[in-house]
This record gives structure tokens, C-alpha cells and sequence, in this order.
């Protein structure tokens, strides 16, 4: 495959849709999700009928909107794209669905953002293909029931617990994708840097892998940017001292920790005493929205070992104090 004008130019968002990957067996990783989808869509196809609804869980860039346009691709259906927050009213919900055709996929990203009546409209839609429309407002609106032909939802969430019981529950397969380890990174980097063109040496790719926060997303961003150093500053390969000064030079640290993170880390120590502390006070204090704090940062320092969740509130483990370089205190909250 070549690659179009736009990805050659480095427009960034052409060049992700281009390193996704389109079937299920070029996904990397999470095997176990792949071979349980791979049942669900396979059972689906021998029936003739629209998969289950499907709730794919886990930090931002995983995989999980890569995994809804794989499963469109691998029923031949066409893939519908919305999200929690472009859904304000049941209206907007309404007019989705109604313009569904028998088989669509219809993705909702962030759908624990979406509007509570919208939610409502929701569960109908997916039980019973069905919605009621309500015109009219007060003693003289009236619903008018609406089918709506058999579809797939497939709805992504940085954590399930985030979704109100009733509709998870009407999820009929749902996965949690956890962060990848270095060497299923080490691979993704490497056939993205085989659609890229861009030649690897010694180590280059590994040294990537291990700073991209266990995040497929940010391994293909981070060998961008490597490749950025290595055309400008070297011969353009990415051995590993090359990736290695680029990497210092766009602040992502040896365990992959980026400034945000180390933004909470360092408030957590240095001005809270290594805690416990409410992630709301922490969020203020790093000056981002809540949601951001333990949405983004926080599962990769809990999964990193750096901070833990309390009841009381966050708490820096000793490895936090050490990767700040500071001495453990003897009387740490941990
Ligand atoms: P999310 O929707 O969870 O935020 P995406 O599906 O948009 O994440 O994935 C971000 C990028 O990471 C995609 O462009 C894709 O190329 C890459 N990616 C994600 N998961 C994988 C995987 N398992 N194997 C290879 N590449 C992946």
C-alpha cells in the first residue's frame, strides 16, 4: 500500500487512520479480546444477524475506535461515528438512529457523556429496536413509537464504571483493554514505521516501546517524532541513542511518564506530602479538568506502580518518590 499526498505530508490525523489496523488479525495485542470478538462476529455471520452490542472499555488510545471500524469492516457493514457529548438531546439520538439501515454498526465514543434522556432513548433503541419520539411539549405532547431496523451498537468509555447499570447491562459482549506491554509496543512501532518508510536500527524501536506509556497511540506519535529528529538532526535512521535524545527532547521521561503525569507525581510529593489527597484538589493544584487527572494520568501511575487509590484519596507509592529523585519519607502516607 502507498501511502496518499496527505500521509506522505505528515498530516497527522491521515497518517493515524492510515497505521490503523483494518482487521482483526492485524490488531497487536490484546489476544484475548480478539479471539472473544472473533467468536462474536463469526456467530453473527453464520446467523445472518447483526452481532450483539458490544461496550469496549479502557484508557484513550488503545485501540478502541480501531476495534469499531474492524468490526463494521469484518461485517460488511458501514460504520456510523457519534459521541457521547455530540448527543445533547434524545432528539439528536433520534435522528441517528432513525437513518439506521438493517446491519449498520453505530459507534458512540465517550458514551458515558451522553445526555440522561438521550441514555433513556438508548435503552429502548437497543432491547427493542424501537424509540418513542416525543412531540410536543407538556399535556399535549404525544410519543410516536419508531422502529428502527436491527443494528450493532458498539460504545467505548475510558472506564465502565463510569456508565449507569441499566445500560451496561445491555451490552452483550464487553471488553476491557488493558495497556500494552513494551514488546507488543516494540511491534506496533515496527509496522508503523514500516508504512511510514522509516528505517530502524539497533534498539530504535525498542527504546520507543518503552517510553509510549503502554499506549499504542502514543508509540505511533512518538516515532513521528523520532523520525522528525532523525531526518533533521541525523542520517534519519532511529537507532536508540537517536530515539533516546529525541525522546529527552520532547520531555517524555525513561519510563514513558509525560507532563502531566509528572505534573500530578510532583504535586503529590512535593506540595501534598505524598498525600492521601482528593483527585479533585489534585486536578485543581495541576491545573486540569478532573476527569483528565483520572481518566488519562492516573491509570497509567496506578498500573505503573507510582500511585494508588485509596479510600482517603491518592497516594504516591515510595517508587513515586524515587523516579522524582527525592527521599522517601520515613513517615509516607503509603
Ligand atoms: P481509542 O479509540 O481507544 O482512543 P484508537 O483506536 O483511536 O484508540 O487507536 C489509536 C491509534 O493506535 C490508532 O491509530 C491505531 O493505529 C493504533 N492502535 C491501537 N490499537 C492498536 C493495536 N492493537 N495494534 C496496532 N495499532 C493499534
Amino acid at each position: 500500500r502507498t501511502l496518499t499526498a496527505a500521509e506522505a505530508e505528515g498530516d497527522e490525523r491521515a497518517v493515524e487512520a492510515a497505521l490503523r489496523p483494518r482487521t482483526l488479525d492485524e490488531v497487536v495485542g490484546q489476544v484475548r479480546v480478539r479471539e472473544q470478538l472473533g467468536l462474536v462476529l463469526e456467530a453473527a455471520r453464520r446467523r445472518g444477524r447483526a452481532p450483539d452490542h458490544v461496550l469496549l472499555s479502557g484508557p484513550p488510545g488503545l485501540g478502541k475506535t480501531t476495534l469499531a471500524m474492524i468490526i463494521a469492516a469484518e461485517m460488511g457493514s458501514p460504520l456510523r461515528l457519534t459521541s457521547g457529548p455530540a448527543i445533547t438531546h434524545a432528539g439528536d439520538l433520534a435522528a441517528i438512529l432513525s437513518g439506521m439501515v438493517e446491519g449498520d454498526v453505530l459507534f458512540v465514543d465517550e458514551i458515558h457523556r451522553m445526555s440522561r434522556p438521550a441514555e433513556e432513548m438508548l435503552y429502548l433503541a437497543m432491547e427493542d429496536f424501537r424509540v418513542d419520539v416525543v412531540i410536543g411539549k407538556g399535556p399535549g405532547a404525544t410519543a410516536i413509537p419508531l422502529e428502527i431496523p436491527p443494528f450493532t451498537l458498539v460504545g467505548a468509555t475510558t472506564r465502565a464504571g463510569l456508565l449507569p447499570g441499566p445500560l451496561r447491562d445491555r451490552f452483550g459482549f464487553t471488553a476491557h483493554l488493558e495497556f500494552y506491554e513494551p514488546d507488543e509496543l516494540e511491534l506496533i512501532v515496527r509496522r508503523s514505521a514500516d508504512l511510514l518508510g522509516v528505517e530502524l536500527a539497533g534498539g530504535g524501536a525498542a527504546e520507543i516501546a518503552s517510553r509510549s506509556r503502554g499506549t499504542p497511540r502514543i508509540a505511533n506519535r512518538l516515532l513521528r517524532r523520532v523520525r522528525d529528529y532523525a531526518q533533521v538532526r541525523a542520517d534519519g535512521v532511529v537507532t536508540q541513542p537517536v530515539a533516546r535524545t529525541a525522546l529527552d527532547l520532547y520531555e517524555v521521561d525513561s519510563s514513558g511518564l509525560d507532563r502531566l503525569d509528572r505534573a500530578v507525581l510532583d504535586v503529590l510529593c512535593r506540595r501534598f506530602g505524598g498525600g492521601p489527597v482528593g483527585v479533585s484538589t489534585l486536578a485543581v493544584a495541576v491545573g486540569e479538568e478532573r476527569e483528565t487527572v483520572e481518566e488519562v494520568a492516573e491509570p497509567f501511575l496506578v498500573r505503573s506502580g507510582l500511585l494508588a487509590r485509596t479510600p482517603r484519596g491518592r497516594v504516591a507509592t515510595p517508587a513515586a518518590w524515587e523516579h522524582l529523585g527525592l527521599p522517601v519519607p520515613a513517615a509516607s502516607a503509603w
